[in-house]
């Protein structure tokens, strides 16, 4: 199964991706969360990504597109992947399209997750994180104790460029450079637009429907 998660920042795809990539078996990749580790790690890589993901602009492209054909080539993407975050340019998507031919994975559809603007800032304004993945929300999905992690205790802290001055310019790069893939993909006929507004389960269940038939 090899899928594309679209969609704005904050639309859900991260969410979505998690549990689709344990649903299905495949690998969850998120450029974000690769680029994240980097600069917890304080890698050479990560240092230089740091520059940009704070002030909510795209890592340039051939660091992306280096990453991403090194992961799509580890042995656990035999039966397929889900990509989130990956691709938001036109270099990037013709990147992926040559990667994919080499290895013979082409994609099969890219799921177009849609949720308003004004949602979209109230979304990533409350988000709330854990190092170890899950992501709260301080109204829509609080965690049991504050300020605590349900799954591992750790402590939630607020992404940098979840900062709201942050979220309205990681909005303009969406609509200016990713957004076009949304034709570019359609043109392709392999685009399938998801309603992102409902609950964390309706979203999933939209999303079911359109890849089951997709199971191999
Ligand atoms: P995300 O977690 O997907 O919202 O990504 C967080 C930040 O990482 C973005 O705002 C960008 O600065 C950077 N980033 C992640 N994926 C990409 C990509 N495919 N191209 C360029 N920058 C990216």
């Amino acid at each position: 199964m090899n899928i594309v998660l679209f969609g704005p920042p904050g639309a859900g795809k991260g969410t979505q991706a998690k549990e689709l990539a344990k649903h299905y078996n495949i690998p969850h990749i998120s450029t974000g969360d690769i680029l994240r580790a980097n600069v917890r790690e304080g890698t050479k890589l990560g240092m230089k990504a740091k520059e940009y993901m704070d002030k909510g602009e795209l890592v340039p492209d051939e660091v992306l597109i280096g990453i991403i054909r090194d992961r799509l080539q580890q042995p656990d993407c035999k039966n397929g992947y889900m990509l989130d975050g990956y691709p938001r340019t036109l270099p990037q998507a013709e990147a992926l399209k040559e990667i994919l031919e080499k290895i013979g994975k082409p994609l099969e559809v890219v799921l177009n997750i849609d949720v308003p603007d004004d949602e979209l800032i109230d979304r990533l304004s409350g988000r709330r994180m854990c190092s170890c993945g899950e992501s709260y929300h301080l109204i829509f999905n609080l965690p049991l104790k504050e300020g605590t992690c349900d799954s591992c205790g750790g402590k939630l802290y607020q992404r940098d460029d979840d900062k709201e001055e942050v979220v309205r310019q990681r909005l303009e790069v969406y609509a200016a450079k990713t957004k076009p893939l949304i034709d570019y993909y359609s043109d392709r006929g392999i685009l399938v637009n998801i309603d992102g507004t409902g609950s964390v389960e309706d979203v999933f269940r939209q999303i079911c429907d359109v890849l089951d038939p997709y199971r191999k």
